[in-house]
């Protein structure tokens, strides 16, 4: 049941609970290298074989067998790429930077110990079994689990998987999100703004902040503030999206079509209203083919809000990961008060591990809030936090 009453309103922690409970994990695909960064992984990577695959030279130098004792006869040169021949006894090959050891031969000499003369080399450094050889096996082995079901595909992720061979992985779908704003005060950016009017904003930063946490924006529209334009664009939306953001329309005015519009098409309410401060009016539902609905405030602080406390988290949990919002441990610079009933997130700018405030009153000017890069979290109590407080803060992209 809907209410409007402020005491309803429901910790963030819960919020993010019940959504979690509410949606089902996104299935399976198969992605190739060149699409892969930035995806999830939806199962264990497997290494399909040794790797290195051959012993191989770790230095620029000369190999041997360190049970013969030098100088050795240069009888080779090996190169990165070459399938060498075995070392007759009492030789040495020069040998590159990852160019296999050949059978007859257990130690490199760095080239910065050895000297030539006459067509062999010899060294004074000791000669040890093994020595600046890199051998099978020794970054991973086959039947290992390279990456976890789960773990965030980074560049460096899809490169270990290409150095395994492998031409793809199996990924979660990327989730599908449809972006609503509603308000007939709104027009396009590089539209000229009659009295009244003013620039929309809240869609691109939806847009942005959850294609950077890996999804696809299928539908970004502007809806005009009625019942009907309201309900269509949410019915639309609803049957092709994973998740449906909306911003603005959202509370109790006569404007505000969002909450009747969800429950007129069969939303499930999941909760409406939470703990913090701003972006206290949200509300959730649930559609009947498993769609989460989120209506977020349309003021562009209050939606940054619930975009990284509810929607980030809820795109993680699709995505099979913990729904928990990734912050980072910080010092204030200034002293805070604290809300006794509501989470405080204030953009701030967050500089080798201290967070600044952007100015006085600055924290709802949206240009002003344009500088920060992170989203400090003044945790529900009922004093000041000095200066020097560790809190927590989540950082923008
Ligand atoms: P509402 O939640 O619809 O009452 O809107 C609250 C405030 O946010 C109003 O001042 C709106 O003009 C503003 N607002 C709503 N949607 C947007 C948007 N998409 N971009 C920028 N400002 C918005
Ligand atoms: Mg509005």
């Amino acid at each position: 049941m809907t209410t409007d009453l402020p005491h309803e309103r429901i910790p963030v922690a819960e919020a993010r609970a019940r959504i979690t409970a509410a949606i089902r994990p996104l299935a399976a695909e198969t992605v190739g290298l060149a699409e892969l960064a930035g995806r999830i992984a939806a199962a264990p990577v497997i290494a399909p074989h040794d790797l290195p695959t051959h012993a191989n030279s770790a230095m620029d130098g000369f190999v041997v067998d360190a049970a013969t004792p030098g100088p050795w006869r240069i009888a080779a040169q090996i190169l990165a790429g070459d399938d060498p021949a075995a070392l007759a006894p009492g030789t040495a090959a020069g040998i590159a930077t990852g160019g296999v050891i050949p059978d007859g031969a257990d130690a490199v000499l760095p080239v910065e110990v050895c000297s030539e003369q006459d067509g062999h080399v010899a060294t004074t450094a000791a000669v040890e079994s093994g020595a600046y050889v890199r051998p099978v096996g020794a970054d991973t082995r086959r039947g290992d689990v390279v990456l976890t079901a789960g773990a965030l595909l980074t560049p460096l992720a899809v490169a270990a998987i290409a150095g395994l061979g492998l031409t793809e992985a199996t990924c979660v779908r990327r989730p599908r999100v449809a972006i609503l704003s509603t308000g007939d005060e709104l027009v396009p950016p590089g539209t000229p703004l009659r009295r009244g009017q003013i620039h929309e904003s809240n869609s691109v930063l939806v847009a942005a902040t959850l294609a950077q946490h890996g999804c696809e924006i299928t539908t970004i529209c502007s809806v005009a503030d009625t019942a009907e334009a309201t309900r269509d664009a949410f019915a639309k939306a609803i049957a092709d999206a994973d998740i449906v953001v909306s911003s603005g329309g959202v509370s109790v005015g006569p404007r505000d079509h969002v909450k009747p519009a969800l429950i007129s098409l069969g939303v499930t309410e999941l909760f409406w209203r939470i703990a913090t401060q701003p972006g206290q009016p949200v509300w959730c539902g649930s559609a009947p083919d498993g769609t989460l609905v989120v209506g977020l405030p349309g003021n562009p602080l209050s939606c940054l809000v619930g975009l990284h406390l509810l929607l980030v988290p809820a795109v993680r949990a699709l995505t099979g990961r913990t729904p928990e919002p990734i912050t980072t441990p910080a010092v204030l610079v200034a002293p805070i008060a604290q809300l006794p009933a509501r989470l405080r997130a204030i953009p701030m700018v967050l500089h080798d591990g201290r967070l600044e405030q952007l100015g006085a009153g600055a924290s709802h000017q949206l240009s002003r809030a344009g500088r920060a890069n992170a989203l400090a979290l003044i945790p529900i109590g009922t004093g000041e936090l000095a200066a020097g407080t560790v809190i927590d803060a989540v950082p923008l992209g």
